[in-house]
């Protein structure tokens, strides 16, 4: 089948990839002229494990293209698929402006009969109205049907949860569209769930919504854990094995950041509040979350009293590890509050640093090593939890730091610490502390 992709971000070129791996022709589309440059070099302009081999694969076997001429690149398309962003609007309802100029650019440029394909999280109600967007402005007689079919994957795994997918969601009015899209997904042998245009919609935002809530609740359990003098790892692991439950996002942390789970919890609660049906339970977890994110730094104001010249090594930049997405992360915040209450941080992440500095900018220092960041550093935040973070020496990096305090924000080291036996002060979340004393603290 001949397949464009509109929008080659996270979510486009990882749809992309996967649809030419099975076997379709597919041509991705994106208005960065610079992303699609990196491209046709065969070069992935993000960081995804699995992302580049499949990339070189499909473009050398000829079935990958890159292109920012719309013309050329929906020439022959039977099946479009939009996966441009849809960013939160400074009131929380999500801004449709990149969606509504993908829909201006498909009516002039579609050229023949197809099935367009909604794949970015969009409100309910969003298809309806990019049908009409593009049916009012259609520059050549064709026949446009239309496809809910929102996404899951997960940065960081997105190659396998595309090719691995637990359901693909099927929202569509026309029995012909809905077969057509099966028939392109049916390669990967994933079930499908077929339903209406608005439920499919309402699918993508109920499941991010939930999951959102799931983390603050266990958040919410740590905090009490650590009144109470629990441990929240115990607990969820109780918790966990019923099944109704699950144990899947159950890990107590300094809260969810990402792309999608901070915009879409906020967006579907603008809708609950157009559509008048109160849903308070999501503005618990948008509260809960923006105090865990802080939770870090309130630790260490606990400890110190102040942070006013504190060197705080920060381990983690990223929104979460084998990603190099910075929008969200818990890091933009903590950084900017040690600096406020002035600190001073020096960071290291694997991949994020370069599109940290555009974030967060030269307030905080960034450095090439866990070493480097640790060295002559008062406290450690573990800000990811990278694989590499938990296989670190945690010994070396106490002896270069001017003390041997850690606040671990993933409660990934506490096995590595325990094991260490010399004098430290580890704060997890949720869990007891560990306080090793000697002199030198
Ligand atoms: P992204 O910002 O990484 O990519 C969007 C791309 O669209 C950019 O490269 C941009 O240049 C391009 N674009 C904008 N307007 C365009 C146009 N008119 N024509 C062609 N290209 C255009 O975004 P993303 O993270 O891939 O997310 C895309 C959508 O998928 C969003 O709605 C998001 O909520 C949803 N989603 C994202 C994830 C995720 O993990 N990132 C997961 C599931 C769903």
């Amino acid at each position: 089948m001949n397949v464009a992709v509109l929008g080659t971000g996270y979510v486009g070129l990882s749809t992309g990839v996967c649809l030419a791996e099975i076997g379709h022709d597919v041509v991705c589309i994106d208005v960065d002229e610079r992303k699609i440059d990196v491209l046709k070099q065969g070069r992935s302009p993000i960081y995804e494990p699995g992302l580049d081999e499949l990339l070189m694969r499909n473009i050398s076997e000829g079935r990958l293209t890159f292109t920012s001429n719309h013309p050329q690149g929906l020439r022959k398309a039977d099946i479009i698929i939009i996966a441009v962003g849809t960013p939160q609007s400074d009131d929380g309802q999500a801004d449709l402006s990149y969606l509504e100029h993908a829909a201006k650019d498909l009516a002039e440029h579609i050229v023949q009969d197809c099935v367009v394909v909604v794949k970015s999280t969009v409100p309910v109600g969003t298809n309806e109205y990019v049908k009409h967007l593009l049916l009012g402005q259609l520059k050549n007689n064709v026949e446009i049907k239309m496809v809910s079919n929102p996404e899951f994957l997960r940065q960081g795994t997105a190659i396998e949860d595309t090719m691995k997918a637990d359901r693909i969601i099927i929202g569509s009015e026309d029995a012909d569209a809905s077969e057509k899209i099966q028939e392109m997904y049916r390669p990967l042998n994933v079930p499908f769930l077929l339903t209406d245009v608005r439920s499919a919609e309402m699918i993508k935002y109920a499941s991010n919504a939930f999951l959102a809530t799931k983390i603050s609740f266990i958040n919410a359990i740590a905090n009490l854990c650590e009144a109470a003098g629990a441990d929240v790892e115990a607990v969820a692991m109780g918790m966990g094995f019923d099944k109704r439950i699950g144990s899947a996002f159950l890990n107590a942390g300094i809260g969810y950041g990402g792309s999608c789970f901070p915009k879409d919890v906020k967006a579907l609660l603008h809708t609950s509040k157009e559509l008048g049906v109160p849903f308070s339970l999501l503005e618990e977890t948008i509260a809960i979350n923006e105090h865990q994110q802080k939770l870090l730094v309130d630790k260490a104001l606990k400890r110190f009293g102040t942070l006013k010249g504190k060197k705080i090594a920060m381990l983690g930049l990223s929104f979460k590890p084998n990603t190099d997405d910075m929008r969200e992360a818990p890091s933009i915040r903590i950084a900017r509050a040690i600096t406020a209450a002035g600190g001073k941080v020096t960071a290291y992440d694997p991949v994020a640093t370069g599109n940290a500095r555009k974030v967060i900018g030269d307030i905080i220092t960034y450095v090439d090593s866990a070493v480097e960041a640790a060295t002559g550093a008062d406290a450690l935040f573990i800000v990811t939890e990278w694989d590499e973070f938990k296989q670190l020496d945690v010994a070396v990096l106490l002896d270069v730091m001017k003390q041997r305090i850690i606040f671990d924000g993933r409660n990934c080291l506490e096995q590595v610490v325990l094991k260490i036996g010399c004098p430290i002060e580890y704060y997890p979340v949720g869990r007891p502390e560990v306080i090793i004393k000697d002199k030198k603290i």
